[in-house]
């Protein structure tokens, strides 16, 4: 198979959380355009970011993509997320673990409900969306790749904006990759988690205040953007990455270099 070949995504299915907006939007992009059918996934409570998002990949990707409404905190919307993919569109080979928020409160303010929301979200929600996940590849027999995003904020404690919260959970998502990864090995079920740095989505870019301050603390000094991942999150999906598993790769512009 030529090397361009490997990253085709023809005849497989993904499902990718927190996928109405931002990173994982472009993820679900990325895969249509390599060929692949895709779920989006969000609770899509607040806004109506994962129906217009839906309904801009339909006309661009007609018959290609579904939009699942999934709160990734509970098991039983993350199991009918999985079930319903695999009703539409026949089996699942990729599941992208995507979802998570972040709340500027410092940890000496932080009571114990908002900090076990955070944790709640991006650790649980991982856990049971990767979990789901390979509990399908697994009865499938095909193997399959698991994708986490977990952040540079697993690897550093950002500043000045306190997130200690975040940086934990985000520790906890990569370690968990990490985990799922050794233990999903002899089903060929890959998991490895991508940690970016600073990105431009519709999460930061309200931030204003914050970007100046950021910019000079990153050797490329500007932040990224969301497209500039999707490279990886390719790499990661597609049979290129096959021998890569338990692997966090960091794409932060230097930030974490120095
Ligand atoms: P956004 O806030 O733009 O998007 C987050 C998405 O997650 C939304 O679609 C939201 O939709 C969904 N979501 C939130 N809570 C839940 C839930 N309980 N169940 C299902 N879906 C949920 O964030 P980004 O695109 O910026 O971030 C995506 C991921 O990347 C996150 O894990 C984030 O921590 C990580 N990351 C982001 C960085 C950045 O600089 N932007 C840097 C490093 C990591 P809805 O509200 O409708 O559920």
């Amino acid at each position: 198979m030529s090397i361009l070949d490997q990253f085709k995504l023809t005849g497989k299915v993904a499902v990718v959380t927190g996928a109405g907006q931002g990173i994982g939007k472009r993820v679900a992009l990325a895969y249509l355009e390599a060929g692949a059918k895709v779920v989006l996934a969000a609770r899509g409570v607040d806004n109506d970011n994962l129906a217009r998002t839906a309904a801009e990949f339909e006309a661009q990707f007609p018959g290609c993509s579904m939009a699942f409404a999934c709160d990734v905190t509970s098991q039983s919307s993350v199991d009918a997320l999985v079930d319903a993919t695999v009703e539409r569109f026949g089996r699942l080979d990729i599941g992208v673990a995507n979802a998570g928020i972040v709340t500027l409160k410092g940890l000496e303010k932080m009571d114990l409900e908002e900090f076990e929301r955070i944790q709640k979200v991006n650790v649980s929600g991982v856990f049971l969306t990767a979990q789901a996940c390979a509990r399908k590849m697994i009865d499938q027999g095909e193997g399959g790749s698991i994708i986490v995003t977990a952040s540079m904020s697993g690897s550093v404690i950002n500043t000045p904006q306190k997130i200690g919260h975040y940086c934990t959970s985000k520790a906890a998502a990569r370690q968990l990759a990490k985990a799922m990864a050794v233990e999903f090995a002899e089903y060929n079920i890959r998991v490895n988690s991508i940690s970016p740095g600073y990105i431009m989505t519709e999460l930061v870019e309200p931030l204003t205040d914050f970007h100046a301050l950021w910019e000079p603390q990153i050797p490329m000094r500007r932040l990224g953007n969301p497209e500039e991942l999707m490279g990886l999150y390719l790499y990661m999906a597609s049979d290129a990455s096959s021998y890569m598993t338990g692997s966090d790769v960091i794409i932060d512009g230097g930030f974490t270099s120095v």
